[in-house]
């Protein structure tokens, strides 16, 4: 199959809303990082997405939508404060799940009972739903297991042959994931985190939960709340090793392990680094490390390093979402400095 790159122009949003019409896929820009669309609500249809990434079948799909009111159909009961993010964070990089309606199939939501909604900001992808005329399922457009893309060459990279047609509406503004919360269970869980950080989630929830897998890894036989998060994730082909101490700690370390290494650090680290260097971010700025993590991963495969020395970032607010991919792409591998 050819697959095609095409400019976000209005004649090319119509033809992805026919593929999915169609049920076909579409490599698609939103605002988190780019998606592989289909039709939420066609079983085969969202088959060929787990088929072009080789994504493993428990992993369910977070459905997209352009209004409020295409959920009441997805799900059994649209709680209130579901109602009270949705106002307050959507359209935005925030994932709610809720209990499902038998109209979403077992095949998107993975074999649960719940489904993962989303309404992404992203003029493209909006357009894109409302054209089609259904919820889009849409998972990362990379290949199972790789970062997830945040341009249409990175997509092209893993889709190529794979799928008809990407839109290329240009860089992706957060850069990862969006934030996923479940109102499924007894009190407000954080599944994954992302641009929407948990102290504004509790300032509409109060109080919630951060499961367990966000910052550790899940032991062999534990269920994960969320299946997505077992799988290994976020992996460039390099072997990446977090290192975590201050920037005198780090550069010492680096300086005596020169041999086929990489440094993976903040932009304002740079000059002081003597090896192959990629940064992400400034050391004091999340947002900006969050853009520029999963493009800083690819780039370095390029490096041609064995390992790569990872600056350990903050923590706080969207610093979890980073750190949580970068602590899945280096397979939960910390040095303390
Ligand atoms: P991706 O589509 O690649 O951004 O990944 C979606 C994430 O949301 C994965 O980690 C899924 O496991 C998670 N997810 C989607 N739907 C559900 C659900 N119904 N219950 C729990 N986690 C979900
Ligand atoms: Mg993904």
């Amino acid at each position: 199959m050819e697959t095609k790159v095409l400019k976000a122009t209005e004649e090319a949003i119509e033809k992805a809303a026919v593929i999915i019409k169609n049920g076909g896929v579409v490599g698609l820009p939103t605002e988190t990082v780019y998606g592989l669309g289909a039709d939420a609500l066609n079983a085969s249809a969202v088959e060929k997405i787990f088929e072009a990434k080789g994504r493993p079948k428990d992993n369910p799909m977070i459905v997209h939508v352009s209004s409020i009111e295409e959920i009441e159909s997805l799900v059994k009961k649209f709680p209130e404060k579901a109602k009270l993010l949705a106002e307050k964070y959507w359209p935005g990089p925030l994932t709610i799940i809720m209990s499902k309606s038998d109209k979403v199939p077992m095949r998107t939501s993975g074999g649960l009972d719940t489904v993962a909604i989303r309404m992404p900001s992203h003029p493209v992808m909006r357009e894109v739903i409302k054209k089609s005329g259904c919820p889009i399922a849409a998972p990362s457009a990379n290949l199972s297991g790789s970062p997830s893309p945040t341009n249409a060459k990175y997509v092209f990279d893993d889709m190529d042959g794979r799928i008809e047609l990407i839109i290329d509406g240009g860089e992706c503004e957060v850069g990862l994931e969006s934030t996923v919360i479940t109102l499924a269970t007894e009190k407000p869980r954080l599944l994954r985190p992302g641009g929407i950080t948990p102290e504004q989630l509790e300032e509409v929830l109060g109080e919630i939960e951060i499961d367990v897998a966000v910052k550790s890894k899940l032991e062999e036989n534990a269920e994960a709340s969320s299946p997505g998060m077992k799988y290994k994730h976020y992996a460039p082909k390099i072997k990446v090793i977090i290192l975590k101490g201050d920037t005198e700690k780090y550069i010492e370390y680096i300086s005596s392990h020169k041999e086929n290494t990489a440094a993976l650090c903040f932009e304002d680290e740079k000059e002081k680094i003597s090896i192959p260097c990629v940064t992400y971010g400034r050391s004091d700025d999340s947002s900006s490390q969050a853009k520029r993590l999963f493009d800083a991963l690819r780039e370095l495969d390029e490096t041609g390093a064995e390992v790569a020395f990872a600056h350990c970032p903050s923590d706080e607010g969207v610093g979890l979402a980073v750190y949580n991919r970068l602590l899945r792409s280096a397979g939960f591998e910390v040095i303390e400095l």
